[in-house]
């Protein structure tokens, strides 16, 4: 696995596929960072050995050009966060960017156009790719939340630099984490499956259960359990369709020697609603007309007790609709424990969509080892997926 401190990039230009797909506020202004000094490291490292960087990312989804979707409207904002003048060109390929490349000195940072603005980046087309590839000496990917898609500056750009292509240091990281969950772990591993559905995290499921000793199960998926066990799950959110598929993976846990936690007790609710009127009750004994949002007391103290004895440990998915304050709690309360678990040495994981919001949002994002910055790309990955970014670097 070939990364950036595998290069000197003296004299070079190095063209680096980043994820600057940032929110913009209806001025036009960056409201969320992140991408940006995800990206940092990967871009100092580069001009710091005497070299010059031409950055390429998507913004959006437009349909061809559209001003709105110009990355020239997050130039200041990176330049900022780089602390070095971003310079850019509004085109991604051609005779305007190419000029623009050829007049980079070492040092320098160049901004392309939205790659998004050529139907031929998703489309992964060979000759758009070719005319990337033009654009520098070595080729770095450094977006993982794209790294999932087979587009042209993702993946099909890599043939181009059979021999000069790496990963930035965001993505060698992401890879890092995955594997220090689930292939190099250290013993006992617990994962935390949360989130609304059983059938968004199947794959999930039937990747790991063998590589892990506790899954803990929690969220809406909860009920589709409770009910394939024969509970009374009201009116809470439950696929009927996937009754059998609990039973199944809960048979399957027990013939892989693989513990599964559900909830004991749960917040039920009489709406969907922060305002709703709220009881707490034995998980598979909520009446009719009342539905499971949170789970209760006893249950964040038993899954306490499973995360502080474990020492690896991975986070997808909300435990509770936690973007209502009243329902917060269970979600709130795992991520102290996996706070405390990890001050203690534990290497804890949190990655895939709406965790990443809950751990940002109740301030845990520096008490856990790592947060992955791509969605779908994290959710792939943990199904045991080979991401085509990711293969197109190493192969
Ligand atoms: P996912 O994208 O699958 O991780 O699902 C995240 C969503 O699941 C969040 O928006 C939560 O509000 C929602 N969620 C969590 N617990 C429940 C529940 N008990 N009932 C309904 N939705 C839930």
């Amino acid at each position: 696995m070939k990364t950036i401190n595998d290069f000197n990039f003296e004299n070079k230009k190095a063209l680096i596929r980043v994820d600057f797909n940032v929110p913009l506020n209806d001025a036009f202004e960056v409201t969320d960072i992140t991408r940006i000094e995800a990206a940092k490291p990967t871009i100092i490292k580069i001009l710091e050995d005497g070299g010059s960087c031409v950055l390429m990312s998507h913004l959006g989804r437009p349909k061809g050009v559209e001003e709105r979707y110009s990355l020239k409207h997050i130039v200041d904002a990176v330049t900022e966060v780089l602390g070095v003048q971003v310079k850019f060109v509004d085109d991604c390929v051609g005779a305007k960017a190419e000029e623009a490349v050829a007049n980079l000195e070492s040092g320098e940072v160049l901004l392309l156009e939205n790659l998004r603005f050529y139907p031929e980046e998703t489309a992964g087309d060979v000759g758009f790719a070719e005319r990337l590839s033009k654009l520098g000496d070595i080729y770095v990917n450094d977006a993982f939340g794209t790294a999932h898609r087979a587009h042209a500056s993702t993946t099909i750009v890599a043939q181009f630099f059979p021999n000069n292509k790496c990963f930035g240091s965001l993505l060698a990281k992401e890879i890092e984490s995955i594997d220090k969950v689930l292939n190099n772990s250290e013993k006992p591993v617990t994962a935390i499956l949360g989130g609304a559905k059983v059938s968004s995290k199947i794959g999930i499921v039937e990747n790991i259960i063998e590589k892990v000793d506790h899954i803990i199960i929690g969220g809406g998926m909860t009920f589709t359990f409770i009910k394939a066990l024969g509970g009374k799950i009201g009116n809470s959110l439950v696929e009927d369709d996937k009754l059998q598929l609990a039973l199944d993976i809960l048979k399957l846990a027990k013939e892989k020697n693989t513990e599964i936690h559900l909830p004991v007790d749960v917040v039920i609710a009489d709406a969907f609603s922060n305002d709703a009127n709220t009881q707490i009750v034995d998980t598979n004994e909520i009446p009719d007309g009342w539905m499971g949002l949170d789970c209760g007391p006893k249950t964040s103290e038993k899954f306490a007790e499973v995360i502080a004895k474990s020492k690896t440990i991975l986070w997808n998915g909300p435990l509770g609709v936690f973007e209502m304050e009243n329902f917060a709690k269970g979600t709130i309360e795992l991520g102290n424990a996996i706070a405390e678990a990890t001050e203690k040495g534990a290497f804890s994981l949190v990655g895939g969509g709406d965790s990443v919001a809950a751990v940002k949002q109740f301030g845990f994002a520096d008490k856990v080892s790592y947060v992955s910055t791509g969605g779908g790309a994290m959710l792939e990955s943990l199904e045991g997926k080979t991401l085509p970014g990711i293969e197109a670097i190493i192969k």
